[in-house]
């Protein structure tokens, strides 16, 4: 019996990551029942065709050998580890649980934030440093809105609207990404907009350990500013951001300054703008991050893994920083192959 709707259903408990695919009589149960090992609860997510999606995820995400290209990273990550740890418990008098298992594993990090704030400048240009993949949830949702699959018009109503897509529409969108990234090889990754939901954070923490979860920060006014200067090239696919911000000092806040990051000429005429970076419904998805995905932020505090990460301005400023922040900052090689 689900404890959240309190379906009942004749099927095998489904142990994520453990047992096989739950099948009733029919064949594969659309009902998929979370048993959680550590508790009596049972959670039903009710999937119909996404046990498979479901099942990768849990599959995917379980620790995996290095690769050779990550290899050099993973002493590091033990020592990177200690010092994050010991940044954070200098700064919040805490110890993140970031203990192991990374001997065996590639990073597993998480990038939370409100919209605008720069989870994609920041966690593909560690994706890059750090050799694991950044999956970003908002480029999934993207594409699978660019497609013209069945699911396609729903989002687009959700999405421009500020909304938030379904769980399971993002666990199936995740779980297809993380098994074509795993034909090809991947481990680790870089979350981006992932978990935004204390479901989502719940789930992810039901399949994998998380190691580190880094949150940006950036003042209101600056984030609505920077939403609007957003530009994506449409043939390479890279972003920009034509806003030149000079948010004045107030309030206690230091004023900051951000350079606009123009896009190269062969790229100028082909800039076009993400349907829901409106003014209007750039705060909505303020209000959104506020209501549902703040408590994220506690979720991971309350596991010592949340390192804040307050942006002191663009790129030029904060990247340095950053590795600062992550022990990263000796990567010379690695920095000015990034920038
Ligand atoms: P933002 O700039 O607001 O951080 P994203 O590019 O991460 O935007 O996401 C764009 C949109 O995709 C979100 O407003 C939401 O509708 C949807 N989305 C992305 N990730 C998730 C998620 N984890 N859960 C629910 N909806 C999501």
């Amino acid at each position: 019996i689900c404890d959240g709707c309190s379906i009942t259903q004749n099927t095998l408990f489904y142990e994520l990551g453990i047992s096989n695919f739950p099948f009733n009589a029919k064949g594969p149960s659309p009902l998929l029942l979370h048993a959680s090992s550590s508790s009596s609860s049972f959670l039903c997510l009710q999937f119909s065709r996404q046990i498979h999606p479901m099942a990768a995820i849990a599959r995917l995400l379980k620790p995996s050998s290095p690769s050779s290209s990550i290899s050099s990273f993973l002493k590091r990550s033990v020592s990177t580890t200690t010092a994050v740890a010991s940044e954070i418990e200098s700064q919040h008098h805490q110890r993140p649980n970031l203990s192991d298992p990374k001997g065996s594993r590639n990073f597993q990090w998480v990038f939370l934030g409100c919209p605008g704030v720069g989870k994609g400048t920041y966690a593909s240009r560690l994706s890059t440093l750090l050799g694991v993949p950044h999956i970003a949830t908002g480029d999934l949702v993207r594409a699978e809105l660019s497609s013209s699959g069945p699911l396609s018009r729903q989002l687009a109503e959700i999405v421009n609207q500020g909304k938030l897509v379904s769980d399971e529409i993002i666990f199936n969108l995740l779980s297809k990404r993380l098994e074509a990234g795993e034909a090809k090889g991947e481990s680790g990754f870089i979350l981006d907009g992932f978990p935004r939901t204390i479901r989502q954070a719940e789930i992810l923490d039901e399949v994998t350990e998380i190691d580190l979860v880094v949150n940006l920060k950036l003042r209101e006014d600056v984030l609505v500013e920077k939403c609007l200067g957003r530009r994506i090239c449409s043939q390479c696919g890279k972003g920009f951001n034509v806003a030149s911000i000079n948010a004045k000092a107030e309030n206690g806040r230091p004023g900051m300054s951000m350079a606009p990051l123009l896009p190269p000429s062969h790229c100028a005429s082909k800039l076009i703008t993400r349907a829901d970076d409106t003014e209007e419904v750039v705060k909505a998805r303020l209000h959104v991050y506020q209501e549902t995905s703040k408590p994220v932020e506690d979720f991971y505090r309350d596991q010592g893994k949340l390192m804040e990460f307050d942006l002191p301005g663009g790129i030029p400023e904060s990247w340095p920083k950053l590795l600062e922040a992550l022990n990263l900052d000796d990567h010379e090689d690695e920095r000015s192959a990034v920038a």
